[in-house]
């Protein structure tokens, strides 16, 4: 049978797509997804890609893909990191700007999963302390795309993105506003009597990133 130029480009694209994902310790599942690969032809893809490289670990990882919001929004820095790769995702047309009912199914491509890289990518070089994985990234492009649990916003106080939690009735602004707020509280107070009271946020570790685009 004679594969057409179309279908070789395609299969090519496809085939690069999932190297990349591999290198971002994307999961079987989303490799197939995004792929169009069988989960046979990913693992055997990563064999081969291991001999070649014995020094990189891209196994496929398994189990289940993350499923809640609470731990992306857990502290300052990755609320940040959230809201700025979720803007990213939208200006690059990778996550739609309607709601999509069922995203999981409905948006993965290959066309879509080579931007999402170069999302991942770009953000990773821009900010080298980055903690959000690929997979979280993935899990939160599925998530504002379906539009139930959290959607994109601007910060009612400087108009930066931010990711809106829908569960949350926290006030929506973005992380660098609440922060100058709680300085601002904090000097008031200070002009009064002095409190041994601990910050709301817990103080992230050294090299942690902890503001962006400020
Ligand atoms: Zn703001």
């Amino acid at each position: 049978m004679r594969v057409s130029d179309q279908e070789y480009s395609r299969d090519q694209r496809s085939f690069h797509l999932a190297l990349r994902m591999l290198r971002h310790e994307a999961r079987l599942n989303t490799i197939c997804a995004w792929t169009k690969f069988t989960e046979e032809r990913v693992r055997n893809l990563s064999r081969s890609h291991r001999r070649q490289q014995p020094r990189h670990d891209s196994e496929p990882h398994r189990g289940p893909s993350p499923k809640r919001l609470a731990p992306l929004l857990a502290t300052a820095s990755l609320r940040s990191e959230v809201a700025a790769l979720a803007g990213l995702c939208r200006v690059l047309g990778i996550i739609p700007e309607a709601r999509l009912l069922n995203a999981r199914k409905r948006l993965p491509s290959v066309t879509l999963g080579e931007r999402l890289c170069e999302a991942f990518e770009f953000f990773q070089e821009i900010v080298p302390f980055a903690r959000l994985t690929f997979e979280q990234l993935v899990f939160l492009v599925f998530a504002v795309a379906e539009g139930e649990m959290c959607s994109i916003d601007l910060c009612a106080s400087c108009r930066a993105v931010i990711l809106v939690d829908h569960l949350s009735l926290a006030r929506r602004v973005c992380v660098h506003c609440q922060n100058a707020k709680r300085v601002a509280a904090d000097g008031q107070r200070r002009e009064g009597e002095p409190t041994m009271e601990t910050p709301e946020e817990p103080l992230e570790p050294p090299g942690s990133q902890r503001r962006l685009f400020d």
